[in-house]
């Protein structure tokens, strides 16, 4: 057998132990959209550097990608805007919750970092800066597309009126960063499209697929430059798990993004980019059985970064 039967049977594996795994974590259920799914599904897709895309179980479906938009929206606003985005924004792990309000009030209204809600709000907010909310959400899609190469990704509308109805600690949030003059759109305007970003739905083919960049596969350099693509591994690393962010390295040893439609998408350096799914979480927010997979995964192949 070949290097991708041997990857294949791996995912197989993982794939039927997940089937039979008694601890599911709990769904999300503070957006009343994301509790009506069940925790019963399971995917993962690995793309390899050298084109290919395996995967095991329900890989065609799509779920409400939720907090993995955040690397994206940086890709942009990196883009964007360049280091400038620094002052906005801090680098570090906040050891806190998803979101914590706690510390922007001793910090003066400045994240920690893009991946906690407070931080991927001050990025939404400098993208949409100057510009019409349905063109930011047009940029966002415009990019997850290509980089996917797939036209099938879309905003799933009720999930972002859910969440816009049940939204007040993110509103909570905008409104104190706004008090530190550190957001600069009408906190409901950054919100709503913040809303939308993360109401994005994608399969876990697709979720794969759109990660590739990270991993510098061939021609990525045209979307984002290799420089900043080892810095949102950085920040993926350190901070894409929220608290639990110190857990995810020691298990898995991959930079990773979550998000709480139980999706993940972790990055292999020049080897892979890997998207996982599953709806039910962890203490800290993050997919209990999403990481678990990936960690068994990281195990088989080696692919850990720390060897
Ligand atoms: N839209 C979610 C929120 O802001 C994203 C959180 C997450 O996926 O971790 O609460």
């Amino acid at each position: 057998m070949g290097a991708l039967g041997d990857l294949q049977a791996v995912l197989d594996r993982i794939g039927a132990e997940m089937a039979e795994a008694p601890d599911r974590g709990r769904v999300a259920d503070y957006i009343p959209e994301l509790a009506r799914v069940s925790d019963r599904h399971f995917a993962m897709a690995v793309c390899t550097a050298d084109g290919a895309c395996l995967t095991t179980g329900e890989a065609d479906t799509a779920f409400s990608i939720q907090s993995v938009s955040k690397v994206f929206t940086l890709a942009i606003a990196l883009g964007r805007l360049g280091d400038q985005l620094w002052t906005r924004v801090g680098r570090e792990p906040s050891g806190l919750a998803f979101n914590s309000v706690v510390q922007l009030e001793s910090e003066n209204g400045i994240p920690r970092n893009p991946f906690i809600n407070a931080g991927a709000l001050v990025v939404t907010d400098a993208i949409l800066q100057g510009r019409r909310p349905r063109d930011v959400l047009g940029e966002v899609l415009r990019f997850l597309r290509e980089a996917a190469g797939d036209d099938d990704i879309h905003i799933n509308k009720a999930v972002a009126a859910s969440e816009q109805a049940t939204g007040h600690r993110n509103l909570a949030l905008a409104h104190f960063m706004a008090a530190h003059d550190n957001l600069k759109n009408p906190p409901d305007l950054t919100c709503g499209t913040y809303f939308h970003q993360c109401a994005v739905e994608m399969t876990t083919r697709q979720l794969a697929m759109a990660g590739r960049f990270l991993m510098g596969a061939p021609g990525a350099a045209r979307l984002v430059s290799p420089a900043r693509v080892r810095r949102i591994n950085a920040l993926m690393m350190t901070c894409g798990h929220y608290d639990g962010s110190g857990e995810f390295a020691y298990r898995v040893g991959l930079p990773g993004k979550s998000g709480v439609g139980g999706g993940i998408l972790a990055i292999a350096p020049g080897r892979a980019s890997i998207a996982v799914w599953s709806p039910g979480l962890n203490a800290q927010g993050n997919s209990q059985l999403g990481t678990l997979a990936i960690e068994r995964l990281t195990r088989a192949t080696g692919w850990s970064v720390f060897g």
